[in-house]
């Protein structure tokens, strides 16, 4: 809730083709992205998980930096009920230029955004206000087995974007089925979960992903704080990652009297093997 001298308030970027998804945006979080050396204007999404300050306390001078820069894209931004409400709000305290364009969407519960690539869910938390968790899922991939593709010698030109798209094709009078000669690549898969008790949406969000982005607000040794103001220990975030079967934990959002985060990682590593503790400008490649 608090920054500290070493950790700035919670976001995270994810980085995809031409998509830049940004969850929460505490204070400060646009001269991170300096810092990180990443453009604001990649920023295409912003997914706000509740509405406490240490998670959108840095949107006005983020949108205000955006205002004045050439951003071309119309900046989606996504969130519990009242965000809209919320948005404009800040609009009427500031005195902007508003010149980049919005999209404002309040969330239910499901898929609420859905290309050809990717999608994107929301979830309810128990967090006392309403606060939602995130999953982001890449669609599986059809992909070329070039050897069998090959071996079969299809020539390259649209029959082989035919397979892809998964239909038979025909070739010297015989059929080809696209299993013959293309495979499943399946999609990544992450969830962001902040702010909340451990619940059966929990469960939901962090199912089989390749990458858990989970708080961890205190260790275990003080799980009555933890559960009287509505957040995670490390260990229970250590549990949720290994009862969804989650490939990789990454715990954020840490209370500022742990000066390092050793004691935490610790908690959650007794459970839950594959953790580390984000530290700002940390990057990940899945
Ligand atoms: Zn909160
Ligand atoms: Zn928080």
């Amino acid at each position: 809730m608090i920054p500290t001298k070493e950790r700035n308030q919670t976001a995270v970027f994810l980085s995809y083709g031409s998509e830049g998804i940004l969850f929460d945006c505490g204070e400060g979080t646009q001269r991170q992205f300096k810092i990180a050396g990443i453009s604001l204007t990649k920023i295409t999404k912003i997914l706000i998980s509740h509405w406490h300050g240490d998670h959108v306390l840095g949107l006005p001078g983020l949108i205000q930096s955006l205002s004045s820069t050439g951003y071309s894209h119309k900046l989606e931004i996504y969130g519990p009920s009242g965000t809209k409400k919320r948005i404009e709000k800040i609009f009427e305290a500031f005195v902007f230029d508003r010149r980049i364009d919005f999209v404002l969407r309040e969330v239910k519960t499901g898929i609420f955004f859905e290309n050809n690539e990717f999608q994107l869910e929301a979830y309810l938390l128990e967090h006392g206000i309403e606060t939602l968790g995130y999953r982001f899922v890449e669609k599986d991939k059809r992909k070329i087995d070039i050897r069998k593709v090959k071996k079969f010698g299809i020539p390259f030109g649209p029959l082989l974007g035919k397979l892809q798209e998964g239909k038979t094709i025909e070739h010297n009078h015989k059929k080809i089925p696209p299993d013959e000669v293309t495979f499943i690549e399946a999609g990544k898969k992450l969830a962001y979960v902040t702010d909340t008790l451990l619940c059966d949406n929990c469960y939901k969000i962090a199912d089989n992903v390749d990458l858990l982005i989970c708080e961890a607000t205190y260790s275990s040794k003080l799980v009555d704080k933890s559960e009287e103001y509505g957040h995670l220990t490390a260990k229970q975030s250590a549990q949720l990652a290994n009862k969804s079967n989650a490939r990789q934990l990454v715990l954020i959002h840490f209370s500022a009297r742990y000066k390092n985060t050793q004691e935490l990682e610790e908690d959650a590593r007794a459970i839950f093997d594959n953790v580390i503790c984000a530290k700002d400008f940390m990057k990940i490649s899945l």
